[in-house]
């Protein structure tokens, strides 16, 4: 990946990010194995043609350090647990299924239970909830732990609110209280466990067989789709009365002095997030009006590893 400059940011900036480099051993990560088989394909494929403006890191960073931090903290104080499993901070745990294909994950702490520490936005729980892909990646990690002789008691993803509000905290709508929330995430059986990993990584090898224009299609929900909806909205009201699915149930819905706002769907993650975009034969098909290759520095954004 080629990294740019656009916006020129100070030098000792931009060389922490053009420097920072995430290195995973064995051949597929836990927060990989969750992601699209034809993402992760166009993205190993492409890597050296794909390109990303230093900007695009600036939050990923701001993770980052936060992770280091709470990596070297001595654990001390730390009000529960054992002070000796205090100390497995950024664990990384390689566990081979043979034929060369090893599973590895690094867990930010393990103290009997498996947290996951992630640097988010308000709005990324309290209208998306616990994300099916942040479930298996804990379990993911449970998992590696088994397979080196530790149990765990549960799984919890701590989460620091990078765009929190004083004035919307105690406003209703679950707005948390503080920039922080803790979020208990189900613990599978290990069945279960085991069986969602080897079929992942089944469908990731079978998909590094195929070119790039047969690769099996993301889904709606891998693509993060939204459909158009119609907000009834009040003049003079910036909050929606109600939202509807249809034009034709917020037209029947109207009275006077209100009026429709339509709210156009977008696939999020290829129109905001995915670096493989430029090379995706099913983004193109979908977008027509794009027909030409992508610009550089596509994916305005970048999605955290954590
Ligand atoms: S651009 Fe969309 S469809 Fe293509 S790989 Fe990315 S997420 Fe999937």
């Amino acid at each position: 990946m080629k990294i740019t400059n656009v916006h020129n940011l100070p030098a000792p900036l931009f060389d922490v990010i053009a420097s920072d480099e995430y290195r995973k051993s064995g051949r597929f990560s836990s927060s990989e194995l969750p992601s699209p088989p034809q993402m992760r394909v166009l993205k190993l494929r492409h890597d050296d043609e794909i390109v990303k403006d230093a900007s695009d890191f600036l939050w990923l960073i701001q993770g980052k350090s936060i992770h280091k931090l709470l990596e070297a903290s001595s654990g001390t104080n730390a009000p529960t647990g054992p002070a000796a499993l205090d100390d497995l901070r950024e664990k990384e745990l390689v566990y081979d299924l043979g034929d060369g294909v090893a599973v590895s994950g690094t867990t930010d702490l393990y103290n009997g239970g498996v947290v996951d520490w992630k640097v988010t936005s308000v709005w990324s729980f309290l209208l998306g909830g616990l994300k099916p892909e942040w479930e298996a990646q804990l379990n993911t990690y449970a998992w590696l732990w088994r397979r080196h002789g530790y149990e765990t008691r549960d799984l919890a993803i701590y989460a620091i609110l990078r765009d929190w509000q004083k004035s919307k905290s105690g406003a209703g709508d679950n707005y948390p209280p503080i920039p922080f929330m803790q979020i208990p995430v189900p613990l599978w059986p290990d069945l279960q466990a085991e069986g969602y990993i080897r079929s992942r990584v089944a469908v990731h090898l079978a998909a590094e067989e195929l070119p790039d224009e047969a690769l099996p299609p993301c889904s709606l929900e891998d693509q993060w789709a939204k459909a158009t909806s119609y907000a009834l909205k009040k003049r003079g009201q910036v909050r929606a009365v109600r939202v509807f699915e249809t034009r034709e149930a917020a037209d029947a819905s109207t009275t006077p002095g209100t009026y429709i706002e339509e709210r156009p769907g977008k696939r999020t993650r290829c129109e905001e997030y995915c670096d493989a975009r430029p090379f995706c034969h099913q983004f193109l098909a979908e977008h027509p009006e794009l027909a030409e290759p992508v610009p550089d520095a596509v994916g305005s954004q970048t999605e955290a590893p954590y």
